[in-house]
């Protein structure tokens, strides 16, 4: 049966539970046990899909099309077990579900609480779909104390209840903060925190100490005793170089071993742990380094391209390069001469987003990559744009837009209403609510074999991850072609052009789907190796 591991945090928020969660999901990986990882989170959104990117960062899509939390994409890069939506609950979704049962008439006349039927419905959500998972791993978004958590907690304790201690644990990540004044680390924001949880009938059996120096001893013995938790089993999560680091460093403190012990599991296999001893030496001995300019509009929040950033440093990796980031509003380009902010890139990369604004700026990136001939990658609408960028200027059709930014005499890009999904036809129209309506999730593309894509792809049919409601129109196909573009994916049936690529330049390649999302460390996506590869040999010219 599953055993379940709750992961909580406390002190302040962004210590990085998700992180945490997915280096451990590696390491029992490691010792052969298979994983699933969940996020709770308590927010009313139904998902984050509507959320701005500068509220909630990334929206990881999953192969199964939800919309979900970004730590979904750290366990999938550190496990490789790709997500699904069953792995990501939301306080919208549980309410949601309560709230249409409670008007179909199936509480038989109860009155409907938040306690049970709240709490049963997030017991529900966090025990289904866990088919052959040895271990279940739980992060609960937010931090102990907040309101909109307090059902998630309750649920969460009741099943350590109800299961008992062989079954569940509780993991608690927090805080010590160091006090320049003092010289100390403080342990007492930790004392707080675990009090705050215990208030809630949750003892944790193991607390994880982020800190950006050493814990000496007496501190740790403090917490021990002060927060009922033995002395080995109050691990110190130090502060790490490369977020990669955190299985091997975690290990060394012996988190992995503890888990095992707290369920009395005696593990005598040794753990592999040679696939992140690789990236960690990689990672930190790169031959050379490149820099790549991502030209998009949330760039002041990187979290808001997390994926995307981590594709980058894989494809680094498989060229043994480090990869220097250099992100570009694309605001500036609109208001003066910042073509030049390129000149020192060997890659350009104009990356997935949604509105008009920014898409000028964004359109002058590819005609500079375009005409200066430096790698290109645009990913969904960095490929429109591409798309728009040949239209205007290299098909002579000056009007060329996409329906998404307004009524347009050209669109090049317009709104996609019809399309095949597992047989089925699906559509949409213009005046859909916005939650959950794109083209989302995996779809399959059908490469020409002549092309570069199934050159790097080394495939003839790819299956990508696809979060979308524009798409290129292929009534413009024939222009498009004769201004050079060459159409080298579409969709099995032949209707939506999923790659494009030009044959005339180095390396540029657009993609309607998002390549990022399925990149990992310790597997590369081969676009991002394929686009860091040309940008090497593109450092080599400058
Ligand atoms: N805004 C564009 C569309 O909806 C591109 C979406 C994206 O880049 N993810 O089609």
């Amino acid at each position: 049966m599953t055993k379940f591991i709750f992961i909580t945090g406390g002190v302040v928020s962004s210590l990085g539970k998700g992180l945490s969660s997915a280096a451990l999901g590696a390491l029992l990986q490691a010792r052969g046990y298979s994983v699933r990882l969940r996020k709770l989170d308590p927010y009313l959104n139904v998902d984050p899909g509507t959320m701005s990117p500068y509220q909630h960062g990334e929206v990881y899509v999953t192969n199964d099309g939800a919309e979900t939390d970004l730590d979904l994409g750290h366990y999938e890069r550190f496990t490789g077990v790709p997500a699904r939506r069953s792995d990501s609950v939301t306080a919208g979704k549980i309410y949601s579900s309560v709230i249409s049962k409670e008007r179909r008439g199936d509480y038989l006349g109860g009155t409907v609480q938040v306690i049970p039927h709240v709490t049963d419905a997030i017991k529900e959500a966090i025990t289904s779909d866990l088919q052959n998972t040895d271990f279940a791993l739980i992060e609960i978004g937010g931090t102990v104390g907040d309101i909109e958590g307090l059902p998630f907690f309750e649920a969460i304790r009741q099943i350590g209840y109800e299961l008992g201690r062989n079954k569940v644990m509780f993991v608690h990540l927090t805080l010590l903060p160091y006090i320049p004044a003092a010289g100390e680390l403080k342990t007492k924001p930790t004392q707080h925190s675990v009090k705050e949880l215990r208030g809630i009938g949750i003892q944790p059996d193991l607390l994880l100490c982020r800190s950006d120096r050493l814990i000496p001893e007496g501190e740790r013995k403090k917490i021990a005793q002060f927060c009922n938790v033995p002395h080995e089993r109050v691990i110190p999560a130090l502060d790490v170089e490369s977020i990669y680091e955190v299985p091997i460093s975690y290990h060394e403190q012996g988190f992995d071993i503890e888990v095992l012990k707290h369920f009395k599991i005696n593990n005598n296999k040794n753990p592999d742990f040679s696939a992140w001893k690789n990236i960690v030496k990689r990672a930190r001995q790169p031959e050379g380094n490149v820099n790549i300019g991502i030209v998009g509009k949330y760039t002041g929040l990187q979290d808001a391209y997390k994926s995307l950033s981590e594709a980058l440093v894989h494809g680094g990796l498989a060229n043994n390069v480090s990869v220097n980031l250099k992100w570009i509003d694309a605001d500036i380009f609109e208001t003066d001469n910042a073509i030049q902010i390129l000149e020192s890139v060997h890659g350009i990369l104009v990356p997935g987003g949604f509105g008009e604004r920014g898409a000028e700026g964004k359109i002058s990136a590819v005609t500079f990559a375009r005409t200066k001939r430096i790698p290109y990658f645009g990913i969904c609408l960095g490929m429109q744009l591409a798309v728009i960028e040949t239209a205007r200027n290299m098909a002579g059709i000056k009007q060329a837009s996409s329906s998404e930014f307004g009524p347009c005499q050209h669109p090049v890009i317009g709104l996609l209403t019809e399309w095949q999904a597992s047989g089925k036809i699906e559509q949409r129209s213009s005046k859909d609510n916005l939650g959950g309506t794109m083209r989302l999730g995996s779809y399959d593309a059908v490469l020409d074999p002549d092309s570069k894509a199934s050159k790097i792809y080394k495939e003839k049919t790819i299956s990508e991850r696809h979060r979308h409601r524009y798409e290129v129109n292929i009534n413009y196909r024939n222009q498009l072609i004769e201004a050079g573009l060459k159409f080298s994916g579409f969709s099995p049936d032949g209707e939506l052009p999923e790659i494009i690529e030009r044959s005339d330049h180095p390396w540029f390649i657009g993609v309607q789907f998002h390549p990022e999302l399925k990149s990992k460390p310790f597997d590369p996506h081969p676009l991002f190796s394929s686009f860091i590869e040309a940008a090497v040999d593109q450092s080599r010219l400058v």
